[in-house]
């Protein structure tokens, strides 16, 4: 066990189930001696995170609907009780309708536009407004985001406008809170095989694109992400905010296919 989070504790949202990149980032945390909480989505999800949970020696497992007020409430209410304070946030948590994660981003609806923009942006303010109180100079916030913020990748869609507006996001909220001392930052994680991802149309080439043209020739894992994750939450990262920082096997720095790839 390593100490690089040792006295840290803070809050891992958006674990569904052990292929999540926030249970990645979580278990680099504990492996540092980092305290983790950990909130979950519904009632279904619960007996998935409870032994996750168990297995880091973490002993907050909260509910938190992003759509609810109530239960973010709740869940930091319950932080602030129990630990008073707060080092560091992982916000992984994104959503949109199936539905229009393939075909056009024409064709998307005013409703579904909204309901994406509110659970995989607005929630990343919202969970912010209230983990800052809670966080002395020192305290780091980190949300998930992905390449098809800044390029048209296949299907991706609503979820690209969306995560666009997340990564503008961490940059007023990097600019609100420095002089709080309180980083603000992202990570661009290649595709990765998980539950959000099956929504998307055809994944699995998406998978295989990357896999083939990324500089490293593989994919990330949920290591990889956890590994970056604990030096933008560690005071490694301490110089460092208002970054999306690309954890994809490089492959955000090619412009063309790789010519001794094969065809998929
Ligand atoms: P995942 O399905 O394991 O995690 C998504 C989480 O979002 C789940 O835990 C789900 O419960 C939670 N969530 C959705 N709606 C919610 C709500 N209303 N309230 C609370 N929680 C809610 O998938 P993942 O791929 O680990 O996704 C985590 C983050 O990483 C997302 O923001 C996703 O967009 C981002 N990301 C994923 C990839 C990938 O290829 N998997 C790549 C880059 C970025």
């Amino acid at each position: 066990v390593g100490t690089l989070m040792a006295g840290k504790r803070g809050l891992v949202m958006g674990v569904a189930n052990d292929r999540s990149i926030a249970w990645g980032i979580a278990r680099a945390v504990a492996a540092q001696g980092g305290q983790v909480a950990l909130t979950y989505q519904g009632d279904a999800l619960e007996k998935r995170v409870r032994p996750l949970a168990e297995g880091i020696g973490s002993r907050h497992v909260l509910p938190c609907d992003v759509t609810d007020d109530a239960s973010v409430d709740a869940a930091f209410a319950a932080l602030r009780e129990d630990w008073g304070g707060l080092d560091f946030l992982v916000h992984a948590i994104g959503f949109a309708d199936k539905q229009f994660l393939r075909g056009r981003y024409l064709d998307t609806p005013r409703d579904a536009f909204l309901q994406a923009l509110d659970i995989s942006c607005y929630s990343f303010v919202s969970v912010c407004q209230r983990a800052v109180p809670l966080m002395r100079p020192g305290g780091s916030l980190l949300t998930m985001s992905y390449l098809g913020a800044e390029r048209v990748t296949p299907h991706y869609n609503v979820m690209g406008v969306a995560k666009a507006a997340l990564e503008a996001s961490v940059r007023y909220l990097a600019a609100d809170l420095g002089t709080a001392g309180i980083r603000v930052n992202a990570i661009s994680a290649g595709p990765i095989k998980t539950l959000a991802a099956s929504g998307i149309g055809d994944f699995r080439y998406i998978l295989k694109w990357n896999q083939l043209n990324a500089p490293l020739r593989r994919n990330v894992t949920i290591e990889d992400v956890g590994g970056a994750g604990l030096y933008l939450l560690s005071d490694l990262g301490s110089g460092v905010t208002g970054e999306v920082h690309h954890v994809d096997c490089g492959y955000h720095v090619v412009g063309m296919k790789n010519p001794d790839a094969p065809d998929i």
